[in-house]
């Protein structure tokens, strides 16, 4: 298959969606980037590479970062991560507070902000230095030592972080937030200011691709059936309330971000990244889920 055509060919396709779409402005610095970014990465599980534009430019992970989030509670805590936290898909925006109420506290699953906090607050319990912790898994997982938080999308993401404050605290009045709230959204604005680059990613995601063991170091940082469990929340609760929409239109297990960017993998064969910063009305890359749909179509590879 000649996968460079293809990611080329693919970078052409949409290039007349890159303006379409709205970049994050709730996160004021977010707002800043450059609408028309495209770049997108393809890894394959004999390492071979494929690459086309803006492949190597570091950008917001956001919530993408909930998938190393949850892979590390896993790690450490095991199975106990899910009496605290569902597995359904929500049907609702990322940041919605609504099934909260009647879900007594526990969230729909892991990959809404309800979620990720609540593991966010498992990490604190379970790990004496979460912050360093954290980071030292995002290296190792991608084989480097040079991947940071920004500090700056942190802080400008805590100023307007209203709605995940009001989670916390609702979360908190039923007893499944065990730490301090401040500490609990310190942290993960943190996580998710992280900022890697469609190579990087991949590099991450190939780990998933092949079921939780490292293709460089072969450690095992998940079991087959964590990996199992963790793909399947990637499929029915990736994109909030476009997973159907995702999975009918790409059909590979993936996360987006409010960043722009979208990591997916096709099990045993490739981890794919791209990045787009204009999103569409539910939060998800518009021209990266197109670029997605249009690879899995000419490749015929879907998990289908
Ligand atoms: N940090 C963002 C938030 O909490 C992450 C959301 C996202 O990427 N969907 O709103």
């Amino acid at each position: 298959m000649d996968y460079q055509r293809i990611l080329e060919e693919i970078a052409d396709e949409v290039k007349p969606l890159l303006k379409n779409g709205v970049v994050a402005n709730y996160i004021p610095e977010l707002a800043k980037i450059q609408q028309d970014k495209f770049g997108m990465y393809l890894l394959t599980l004999d390492q071979e590479p494929y690459a086309v534009g803006d492949y190597d430019e570091k950008f917001s992970i956001q919530s993408i970062s909930k998938v190393f989030m949850l892979a590390m509670a896993v790690g450490k805590c095991k199975e106990k991560v899910y009496r605290r936290v569902d597995v359904e898909p929500s049907g609702d925006p990322f940041n919605s507070l609504v099934q909260l109420e009647y879900e007594e506290g526990i969230p729909r699953n892991p990959f809404i902000n309800s979620g990720a906090l609540v593991v966010t607050d498992m990490l604190i319990s379970n790990l004496s230095d979460p912050r360093g912790e954290f980071l030292e898994y995002v290296n190792k997982l991608t084989g480097q030592d040079d991947i940071r938080y920004n500090e700056k999308v942190a802080a400008s993401e805590k100023l307007l972080g209203f709605k995940n404050a009001a989670m916390v605290n609702l979360m908190k009045s039923y007893g499944n937030i065990h730490n301090d709230i401040e500490e609990v959204l310190d942290l993960y604005f943190d996580f998710c200011s992280i900022e890697m680059t469609c190579h990087e990613l991949a590099k991450a995601f190939r780990v998933f691709a092949n079921h939780g063991k490292g293709v460089i170091d072969s450690h095992r940082y998940l079991t087959k059936s964590q990996f199992k469990r963790i793909a399947a929340i990637m499929l029915t609760c990736g994109f909030y309330d476009e997973a159907g929409e995702f999975a009918f239109r790409v059909g590979l297990p993936g996360k987006s971000g409010v960043g722009g960017g979208i990591a997916a993998i096709l099990p045993n064969e490739y981890s794919i990244v791209v990045w787009s910063p204009g999103l569409n009305r539910k939060g998800n890359s518009l021209a990266g889920m197109k670029a997605l749909e249009l690879f899995t179509t000419k490749t015929t590879s879907s998990i289908f």
